[in-house]
């Protein structure tokens, strides 16, 4: 489950960590073969902060760009592989590709948002009848049916790990927590535009202020957009979703599997959660024949439909009103993207200005047509060589893992016999998938591009509800090619590794084992163990939610798990904030057994033999410091703190030092009691 690096994406025009500092062009990071040892700091001691030692001069010397909430390695190879993205894009608009091909759709798509002049006189005009028929309604079961009109597959609880959607409702379809063979609908959550229900129900100063300002900019949105009285409905919408998010489960809890198990038929929603005329709703969500459904949340749905009941109509007509104007303000005219990117881009990531315009149209392209890009930045970018290489480095990985697990003392064979099916029925994607998404039903018209967003994001809806009942694809992917990411799908039992990330600094062909395996080794090692990581645990081999542990062994999995929670919620970034271990554990787990993994990975190629030393470092020291580069970053204080609340890794510098939990890191540079990061051995926590 889960993606290697989170923060994703809220806000497709504002508050991606991307970094445009480097001027590079279409080449690669990185020229050196090896760890970049102009980022080590050697004034700091590695046993004090080994963030700082190993990335300490990097950050330096590194200024976060106007346009930027934060930079890191992820973000500049994410760079990169944009640029490359955006060349591919050019060329197929200049090829001139048949109407009715999905290569005509991306030029299509890609057109229809460069062009501003068009976007501008066109005005409102598109999103003018959307508004009318919002104003039309009449009552509770007309609003029924257009709540249910909003309804898209916009959330992702376990695999892309995404529970935010401003629908009042989310779906996801993925394979049946008890029928693993079958897609199955997923409801989650939804109703809020800021990214997390803590940024209403918080009582800090610091979310008391940005409320402040976030009514301020509703109301300046629906001025914008027309409507009399804008700071009273302003403040009405605002006032609804504080009372939405009220019923709404944290992150942490969120994230527990047990008590998202909840099925429930189409009568139960009646029953059990009154007041939304839910037969209209499925009406209008176009899945009225759909009878069983997973609710992640049912607290959340007895609380939101009562709340349709009880909050007076033209609140909620204002709700929907603003919640539409925001979704597409990206793509109407300046006024509006303006006032969007100074609330969600300035006050909530801390960027200064908008991202270069083609860049925020490559995103829109992979968001919408992701895979046809894909196939082709696949077939230029990524050789054969260079898969059989990766898949040799993951197969070896495995194999190590397996032992890891045979060899375990706490473990009973019903357990470790259970962990080795999960372990040889893995599938592991390499590079890009084996087939592509088709997008035949998804109309892109020439100089629509508020059209082209709102079919794209249906036809996405049409194209998960129509699969509902159907037999699994265990080999389908949820990532692009062109993605620097990579992602466990605990329900598939599956892994995926895009190209995007399989190229320097984290993968280079002629570093050493100690460096690839550092870098790329420990994230394919992660991925490997969010197979057995807190949620992971409860998956059997076939992707069905089920306990295969002995009593004893979940006992032993726990406590070592709880130990690592307890080390997470030490950490303080800000003085008024703290990681929540709870939240980060499942990512914590598998960095922790990521890293451990591509140890013995990385020993087993030395086959006894010294590595060589490099730059006067052992095979070890650059182990590990390949393992911290892979957190260097820069991020600005709010982006910081909403990464704090909504995501769930910990921040890169938490990340780089559960290096504290490995006994080999001690030896190789020496960390002594006294120092910052010393943990005594009984303190360091072993799972796997
Ligand atoms: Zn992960």
């Amino acid at each position: 489950m889960k993606a290697f690096f989170g923060f994703t994406v809220l806000f497709l025009f504002s508050l991606a960590i991307l970094d445009l500092s480097s001027g590079a062009q279409n080449q690669p990071l990185q020229k050196v073969h090896g760890i970049a040892v102009e980022n080590i700091d050697r004034s700091v001691k590695p046993g004090d902060n080994f963030y700082l030692y190993a990335n300490g001069d990097w950050i330096k010397r590194t200024v976060i760009p106007p346009d930027r909430a934060g930079i890191n390695v992820f973000s500049r190879l994410s760079d990169l592989s944009n640029r490359r993205t955006q060349d591919l894009i050019q060329d197929i608009v200049k090829s001139n590709p048949p109407v009715g091909s999905s290569l005509r759709k991306v030029a299509d798509l890609y057109n229809s948002y460069m062009d501003e002049a068009a976007i501008e006189a066109t005005g409102l005009a598109p999103l003018r009848p959307h508004l009318d028929a919002i104003a039309a309604i009449r009552d509770q079961h007309e609003l029924a049916h257009a709540l249910g009109e909003t309804l898209r597959a916009d959330v992702d609880a376990l695999n892309n790990t995404n529970f935010h959607t401003p629908n009042l409702f989310g779906l996801w379809v993925a394979p049946g927590f008890h029928d693993p063979d079958h897609y199955t609908a997923y409801l989650l959550q939804g109703g809020l535009v800021l990214p997390d229900r803590e940024y209403y129900v918080s009582d800090s100063e610091h979310m008391r202020d940005l409320r402040a300002k976030y009514q301020t900019h509703v109301a300046t949105m629906m001025k914008l957009a027309g409507f009399s009285d804008p700071d009273g409905r302003a403040s009405r919408i605002v006032n609804l979703e504080h009372l939405i998010a009220q019923t709404h489960r944290t992150l942490a809890e969120n994230e527990d599997i047990h008590r998202a198990d909840n099925p429930w038929t189409r009568s139960e929603f009646a029953k059990d959660a009154p007041g939304l005329d839910w037969d209209e709703y499925f009406r209008g969500a176009g899945i009225g024949e759909i009878t069983n459904f997973i609710v992640w949340q049912p607290e959340a749905f007895k609380g939101e439909s009562a709340l349709v009941a009880s909050t007076p109509l033209e609140t909620w007509k204002d709700w929907l009103a603003f919640h539409l104007i925001e979704a597409y303000a990206g793509v109407l005219p300046k006024s509006f993207a303006e006032a969007r990117f100074a609330f969600f881009g300035k006050e909530l990531s801390g960027a200064q200005q908008e991202r270069p315009r083609w860049q925020r149209d490559v995103m829109i392209v992979n968001a919408q047509l992701g895979d046809v890009v894909g196939k082709v930045y696949a077939q230029k970018y990524f050789s054969p060589e260079a898969k059989a290489q990766a898949q040799d480095m993951v197969a070896k990985l495995i194999a190590n893992y397996r032992k890891r697990i045979e060899a375990l003392p706490w473990m009973n064979p019903s357990t470790k016999a259970e962990a080795e099916a999960k372990l040889s029925t893995l599938y592991v994607g390499v590079g890009y998938p084996e087939s592509w998404q088709d997008y035949s039903n998804y109309d892109v018209k020439p100089g629509d591009i508020f059209g082209n967003m709102w079919r794209g994001s249906f036809s996405r809806y049409e194209r998960e509800t129509a699969r509902l009942g159907k037999t699994v694809n265990r080999r389908e992917w949820s990532m692009t090619p062109q993605t620097v990411n990579a992602v466990n799908l605990p329900l598939q039992n599956a892994l995926n590794f895009p190209a995007a990330i399989l190229q320097p600094p984290f993968y280079d062909p002629k570093a050493p084992p100690a460096v690839n395996y550092g870098a790329i080794g420990s994230i394919m090692g992660h991925e490997i163990s969010h197979t057995f990581d807190t949620e992971g645990s409860t998956f059997d081999a076939k992707g069905g939610l089920r306990n295969w542990w002995t009593p004893d062994d979940l006992k032993h999995f726990e406590s070592a798990t709880a130990a690592l929670a307890a080390q997470y919620s030490t950490y303080k970034p800000f003085p008024d904030l703290s990681v929540n271990g709870k939240q980060t554990l499942a990512e914590d787990i598998a960095d922790l057994a990521g890293i451990t993994a591509a140890y013995d990975g990385f020993h087993a190629t030395l086959a006894g033999k010294t590595a060589p030393l490099q730059d006067g470092f052992t095979g070890d020291q650059q182990f590990f410091i390949a393992f911290g580069q892979n957190w260097g970053s820069k991020v600005r204080e709010p982006a910081l703190r909403q990464q704090v609340l909504t995501d769930p890794h910990a921040p890169a510098q938490y990340r780089a030092e559960t290096v504290r939990n490995v006994d080999a890191w001690y030896k190789a540079f020496d960390v002594k009691p006294g120092e910052a990061l010393y943990l005594p051995p009984n303190e360091r926590v072993v799972i796997w």
